[in-house]
């Protein structure tokens, strides 16, 4: 059969699509499937999924249309509606292949148990020059305005043996960056006998030559002093840490269920970009959280303003149904948190600057990712997004060095260095 697998939401999700699209080539038989690997982290991501099973609906009237993940353990009814044949929730999303191949033959598989990880694995390559790798699922967080740990199930953790040998396959395939991506990647380990941290899983993956690893979104507990100095020492692991801070007021922040304080927050992110070369910092910000006043958000402000991080993504607190903050007192106005949001979103474009700015001139390492008009795009180890006008032509997945040479708003302009005096590499 023909399998098309349409992805949603986060970069675990991108990563199981990878794994169902692998795994679904193998299903015999004419027609055509598609799956919708669904989002349900937002009312906006859950109307996505309905909206595009709907398009499916339509324009495939013959095919088999399977919803499957976050959105069929948060919303189903909606799914159903809007044209979908079989849902498959999180749980069973692994062995989507055999239930489909059941529900083709018209048998029902008896309901399984959460899987363990290690049967997950992609050998890719990926479609974009960035692979994926999943080492972690679940969360027992239960932040209160979250409604991932609900949908995602135990903590589950990859072993770094085998977290390797999918690296090292991945690699082979012609990938040069692999981003390490989990729900809640701090509680990576917790559930493995030897309760390996993210350094010990690190450490292991940097025995696979010529990659390059990034991390994707990582919670201010999971940053260690193992994890910092590893970032330290070994230049393949990217300079780069997107730390979600949601708050700088401690109020805000244990009615949220974080689990650290601003101080924390501030001391690690401080630390990061004190000792690790090139270091970047990427957060997160919800505004309008219950109970956020001015002198909340002034000081969420203040925290920001001493980091300069790179990018800054703001979200506006919407009050999800079935989340404990849903139900909090003090909700701030629909107005009031757009106001914060735009205020942030302008200070965060000139620390976003300042953090640029501290680069021109140096040499830097570039993934060269797609082509846009007349130039190759891609991002730096730090995550500085930049393109170069080459007229020698580039290979879509490979790094090569450049220079940071012009900063215009949002857009990085560089040059491919090209000889090895330019790269400090040797005495001009
Ligand atoms: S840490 Fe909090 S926000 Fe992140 S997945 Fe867990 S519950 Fe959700």
């Amino acid at each position: 059969m023909r399998a098309f697998v349409h992805s949603l939401g986060c970069r675990v999700n991108q990563y199981e699509a990878q794994y169902l699209k692998e795994k679904l080539e193998a299903i015999p038989g004419a027609g055509e499937i598609h799956v919708v690997n669904t989002c349900t982290v937002t009312a906006l991501a859950d109307r996505k999924s309905r909206k595009l099973i709907a398009q499916l609906r339509r324009e495939h009237p013959e095919a088999l249309i399977v919803a499957v993940g976050c959105g069929v353990d948060g919303a189903k009814a909606g799914l159903l509606r809007a044209g979908a044949d079989l849902l498959v929730g999180n749980k069973d999303k692994a062995r989507l292949p055999q239930i489909i191949q059941a529900y083709l033959s018209g048998a029902s598989l008896p309901e399984g148990d959460w899987p363990a990880l290690n049967g997950e694995m992609v050998r890719g390559p990926f479609p974009r020059a960035r692979a994926l790798l999943k080492v972690q699922d679940g969360c027992t967080q239960a932040c209160t305005f979250c409604r991932t740990w609900q949908v995602r199930g135990p903590l589950r953790s990859k072993s770094p043996e085998l977290a390797r040998r999918e690296a090292l396959a991945l690699a082979e395939a012609g990938h040069r960056e692999i981003v390490i991506t989990g729900i809640n990647l701090a509680q990576y380990g917790l559930d493995l006998p030897e309760r390996p941290g993210l350094a010990d899983l690190l450490s292991e993956l940097l025995s696979v030559k010529g990659v390059r690893y990034r991390l994707t979104s990582l919670n201010p507990e999971g940053l260690t002093p193992e994890l910092l100095s590893l970032f330290a020492r070994e230049p393949r692991l990217c300079p780069y840490l997107h730390m979600p801070l949601q708050s700088g007021d401690d109020r805000v922040l244990s009615a949220m269920g974080r689990a650290y304080t601003a101080a924390e927050y501030a001391e690690k992110a401080r630390k990061f970009l004190q000792t690790v070369p090139k270091a970047t910092l990427g957060a997160d910000v919800m505004v309008g959280f219950p109970g956020e006043d001015e002198l909340s958000f002034a000081k969420t402000v203040e925290l920001l303003e001493g980091l300069e991080p790179l990018n800054l993504h703001i979200f506006r607190f919407s009050p999800r149904p079935g989340t404990p903050a849903a139900k909090f007192s003090k909700q701030v106005s629909k107005e009031e948190a757009a106001r914060r949001s735009s205020e942030l979103a302008t200070l965060a474009q000139g620390w976003s600057l300042k953090a640029r700015a501290r680069f021109l001139g140096t040499p830097l390492e570039l993934l060269v990712e797609e082509k846009e008009g007349p130039c190759w795009v891609g991002h730096t180890e730090n995550y500085i997004r930049l393109s170069v006008r080459e007229s020698a032509p580039l290979e879509r997945g490979t790094i090569v060095p450049v220079k940071l040479v012009r900063i215009e708003g949002n857009l990085n302009e560089g040059v491919v260095l090209d000889r090895a005096q330019d790269r400090g590499d040797l005495p001009s």
